[in-house]
């Protein structure tokens, strides 16, 4: 199987799952019992990731929340922003685009009476293809606005969101601004020193981490407001009573040695991903008349380097992934494959449910290789030959 499907997942690097097994086998004291020192000493190895994490977002020790994974960072970040006792406003803003784990929390809350505003993301044909519309978010801004929450990058057509300019704009409304940056983090830079962005949430199995750990940070706020969170999980009052249980210091270090060797190694895996994205898309387009590009542009900046979206004539990706079962690949969005209805991001850049039902996507990870993608291209070439 060649695997070529990292925005769902990423294979978890040897190098993080060895510095995991330690703290799981041997050095298995519960960190929050530190009146011994087998508690004491998984506390400090667990502080001193904790602190390596805060340091590469540029953000401080004790903003970091230690989660299970994008989602519930997601869900805490959100709901515990709109739902804490002392939240006045009821307005919240996001885009059309983005993952369901912060739609579906904001769809829970307008249900709850909230009011939501969905801004759309500038269509296929725009130069600005999937970014967020500026004008339309800052039209969308009001004295009742809580909370701006758009993704980082997208896990579908990897557009990046600018969101230096998205947090201007909330916060001269007063509103707080919250990123899923899942797809971001590990991927391209993303430092809270210098984007203004109040919370991001991630998970380390799309860095080479394992799955089940994640994080949500928290930078500075805007002046004059607090980051308050309502507890999602309440219990033994661990992670400063915003997020009870037992930290698995294991957990925590695989996130934090995840982060730390893709940040070390970002430049050279985006060069060797974007090249083999390349090989892959000049590969599909000698062999399938007619394929086409879905989201910005292979060479734009606007567009993480592994990421690669495209439409092909005639027949659906379902099928095309059916008749390619050696390479695993993805129609519209792994995380919501249950979902049979067309991708919303796609239809949100304006593609209609036909084209989306017609378009597929690959993510291409720092341990695919040249000669795998040209296996995959054979493999891609003749499926869909047989299929039309
Ligand atoms: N947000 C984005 C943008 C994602 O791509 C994903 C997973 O694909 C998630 C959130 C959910 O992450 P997890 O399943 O690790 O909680």
């Amino acid at each position: 199987m060649i695997y070529l499907d990292n925005h769902a997942t990423t294979p978890c690097d040897p190098r993080v799952a060895q510095q995991m097994m330690p703290w799981l086998v041997e050095h298995f004291g519960n960190p929050h019992s530190t009146s011994h020192e087998m508690g004491r000493e998984a506390k400090s190895a667990m502080d001193a990731a904790v602190a390596m994490i805060a340091s590469h977002l540029g953000v401080a020790a004790d903003s970091v929340l230690i989660t299970s994974g994008a989602t519930e960072s997601n869900n805490l970040a959100i709901d515990g922003i709109c739902r804490h006792p002392r939240q006045r406003r009821r307005h919240v803003v996001t885009s059309t685009i983005e993952h369901p784990a912060v739609l579906d929390v904001v769809a829970r809350l307008e249900k709850d009476g909230f009011r939501v505003t969905r801004v759309p993301v500038h269509r296929f044909d725009h130069p600005l293809a999937g970014q967020i519309d500026l004008e339309q978010l800052a039209a969308a801004m009001d004295d009742d606005t809580a909370l701006v929450t758009v993704h980082w990058a997208n896990n579908e057509i990897g557009v990046i969101q600018p969101m230096s300019q998205i947090a201007a704009i909330a916060h001269q409304a007063g509103a707080l601004v919250h990123s899923d940056a899942t797809q971001a983090v590990g991927r391209i830079a993303v430092d809270l020193q210098r984007v203004d962005v109040d919370l991001i949430s991630a998970s380390a199995h799309k860095f080479y981490g394992p799955k089940g750990v994640g994080m949500l940070t928290m930078a500075g706020g805007i002046p004059g407001r607090r980051v308050r969170l309502k507890p999602m999980i309440v219990g033994g009052g661990q992670q400063r009573n915003v997020r009870s249980g037992t930290m698995s210091p294991a957990n925590v270090i695989a996130l934090a040695t995840a982060l730390d060797l893709a940040v070390a190694e970002s430049a050279q895996v985006a060069r060797r991903v974007g090249d083999l994205r390349g090989q892959l898309w000049d590969g599909l387009r000698q062999g399938i008349e007619g394929i086409c590009l879905n989201g910005p542009p292979l060479d734009s900046s606007m567009r993480m380097e592994g990421n690669l979206n495209c439409k092909l004539p005639g027949i659906e990706g379902e099928s095309w992934m059916a008749a390619c079962s050696d390479v695993a690949f993805s129609s519209g969005s792994a995380c919501s494959s249950v979902d049979a209805k067309p991708s919303h991001v796609l239809t949100g850049l304006g593609l209609s449910e036909s084209e989306a039902r017609r378009s597929v996507r690959f993510g291409i990870g720092k341990f695919n290789t040249s000669e795998q993608i040209d296996r995959a291209i054979e493999i891609l070439v003749s499926g869909y030959r047989s299929l039309v």
